[in-house]
């Protein structure tokens, strides 16, 4: 059989890991189903006039898998690639990851089928607004909380918090996070996930006993996670010798110099595609290269059974959601190659949402470094939580952190039921 034929979904692959801290737990049957399956999952289809004055039709999701620990919460993805499968997984991990961060949160997450590169800024507007009316009834600050994901950003958050505000005749900020700051968006939530990467390699560096303050990094993405956290770690003074978009793959041993990339980036229309001073490589080179750590902060499903076999990095750092399928796990495990999981990794994000939903609900606005001090508190002892299960249960981090999510969830779950058991034994 070859490599290819037993790559998995993203669903599959978030059913592996849970499955086997459901197992470590022993988890009874009927919970355990409870907990795999979404609460709730959304399907639309909705159509929008582009400028030229055409119809058409748009394919939207929105998942809710958990509302255990408090209103659901999730990016929204703009993507041709968006299917049920994956956001499915995407909204399952969003649940693991604020149970394990301790953020009071379930998880979801959404998407349009759509490019939107191929759509002017007034379209999108109009996009995001359909799409958001005909999920008016999912959304709502203490039911489900939507956030910036994959081609999606502070515009879109901003135009879906207006249209939800029309739709109920007063504004209502708390209903989404990722949005600007002067529509009621958090001081230091857009780079906020990088940011939180960047805390948790240098963390997971420093606890391996691989931290030389010189060592090497290679970053899959340039866009809002990977651009913030090759920067942070830039700044840190680790060497980020290559990196990459969609389009180019750029690698350059001595190291390249994060923020004249970004002044290019920013001025090419988002694109280091052409930045001198590097050679360019192909784009599963950048993955295989001899680093000391590997940080795929672009899609899921890039580090598989197939190329696992040829990676040399120590530490790999999930930037992206879901970036390592289940079939590699044993093979990276093998090779003693670290892998610190997505729902750990990528934290930051919705722990600054929760920031800001906060600030929001309580009309508060915090300075930056009130930010970014709790979000380095909150990461750190996430991390350090993870680690410690992992070593009690000689299990993956990644493994720990499943345990320590789905453990959460489902003794939640079971206060919950019991609570209710009472409230209606004493009114019988
Ligand atoms: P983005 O749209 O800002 O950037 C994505 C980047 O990946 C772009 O540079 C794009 O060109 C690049 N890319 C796409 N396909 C690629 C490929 N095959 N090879 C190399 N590069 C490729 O998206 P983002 O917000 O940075 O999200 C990236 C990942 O991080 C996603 O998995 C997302 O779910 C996850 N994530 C995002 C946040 C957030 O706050 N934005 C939070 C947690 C997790």
């Amino acid at each position: 059989m070859s490599t290819q034929a037993i790559q998995q979904n993203p669903f599959q692959s978030m059913l592996d890991r849970y499955n086997t801290a459901a197992d470590i737990l022993n988890l009874e049957p009927s919970l355990r189903h409870k907990l795999q399956q979404p609460e709730k999952q959304v399907l639309i289809n909705f159509s929008v006039r582009l400028d030229n004055g055409e119809e058409k039709n748009f394919d939207g999701y929105r998942i809710i898998h958990s509302t255990t620990l408090g209103p659901s919460k999730g990016g929204i993805r703009y993507d041709t690639a968006v299917n049920l499968e994956e956001v499915k997984a995407l909204a399952a991990w969003m649940t693991w990851k604020s149970a394990v961060t301790g953020i009071p949160f379930g998880g979801a997450k959404g998407g349009i089928v759509v490019d939107p590169k191929q759509h002017s800024k007034a379209e999108l507007e109009r996009i995001t607004r359909a799409y958001t009316k005909a999920l008016a009834d999912i959304f709502g600050p203490d039911k489900d909380v939507p956030a910036p994901d994959m081609g999606t950003g502070p515009d879109e958050m901003g135009w879906l918090m207006d249209e939800f505000s029309l739709l109920h005749g007063k504004t209502i900020h708390a209903v989404v996070t990722g949005k600007h700051l002067n529509a009621g968006g958090s001081l230091g939530r857009t780079e906020a996930t990088g940011r939180g990467v960047s805390i948790i390699t240098l963390l997971a560096l420093q606890k391996l006993g691989l931290y030389t303050g010189h060592s090497t990094v290679a970053v899959q993405g340039f866009g809002n996670v990977g651009l913030h956290t090759a920067l942070f770690l830039h700044e840190a003074g680790l060497k980020i010798v290559a990196v990459s978009d969609i389009n180019t793959a750029l690698y350059n041993p001595a190291g390249i110099n994060i923020p004249e990339l970004i002044l290019y980036y920013n001025l090419n229309n988002k694109s280091i595609t052409g930045y001198p001073k590097t050679q360019s490589i192909e784009h599963d080179e950048l993955l295989l290269l001899p680093v000391n750590v590997l940080i795929p902060a672009a899609k899921e499903d890039v580090i598989t059974a197939a190329n696992a076999p040829f990676i040399k990095a120590n530490l790999i750092v999930e930037g992206a959601n879901g970036p390592v399928s289940s079939d590699a796990d044993a093979i990276l495990k093998d090779k003693n190659i670290t892998v610190v999981p997505d729902i750990v990794a990528n934290a930051g994000g919705v722990t600054v949402s929760y920031f800001e939903w906060l600030q929001n609900s309580l009309n508060e606005s915090w300075a930056i470094e009130q930010v970014n001090y709790r979000l380095n508190d909150i990461l750190e002892q996430s991390f350090n939580e993870v680690y410690n299960t992992a070593a009690q249960y000689n299990a993956t981090l990644r493994i720990a952190a499943y345990i320590l999510a789905v453990k959460k969830v489902a003794q939640t779950y079971m206060i919950n039921r019991s609570l209710n058991n009472s409230v209606s034994f004493k009114q019988n």
